[in-house]
């Protein structure tokens, strides 16, 4: 399996993690790799694990040793902390349709996340998360408007 580089390498295991229910922590992270073990690695001996690491001269991060075998007690409640407020940002930006307006807090939980997930967030994350797409939508409005001098000057050159 191949991904576009690291980052995008950690957010997909992320939603991975929350979808099955399980968690990971981080042996080794940085630009070049990310190499993930079981949360429960130490208290319980799982080995799952999966390793990735980016390609010398290659765009691409790709995986290079996984076991996707849980031997951990699965998960007790419906809540996971993998499921986290920038997971939750990323999952609703991905989703939310650009004309559509931000949903609130207690909507994003129970109208989001939990039919997708079956995951429950506390309502800080979901308001955290809120508050990162407002970021996120406001940043890409200031990059919008910055374009319009570079258009007001084309449009006149067409009248010339
Ligand atoms: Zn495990």
């Amino acid at each position: 399996m191949v991904f576009d580089d690291i980052p995008i390498f950690k957010k997909h295991v992320r939603e991975y993690a929350v979808m099955k229910k399980c968690m990971f922590e981080f042996r080794k992270a940085d630009k070049s790799r990310a190499y993930l073990w079981c949360k429960h690695r130490k208290n319980q001996n799982c080995l799952w694990q999966v390793n990735a690491i980016t390609v010398p001269n290659e765009p691409t991060a790709k995986i290079m040793f996984c076991n996707l075998k849980h031997t951990c007690k699965r998960m007790k409640g419906k809540r996971n902390p993998m499921c986290n407020s920038r997971f939750v940002a990323d999952y609703m930006i991905k989703t939310l349709g650009v004309t559509n307006s931000i949903p609130k807090p207690m909507a994003i939980m129970k109208l989001h996340i939990w039919p997708t997930f079956r995951t429950e967030i506390p309502y800080w994350v979901a308001a955290e998360a809120r508050l990162m797409i407002l970021a996120d939508l406001h940043g890409r409005f200031e990059e919008s408007y910055t374009k319009i001098p570079s258009l007001v000057k084309e449009v006149k050159g067409l009248d010339d």
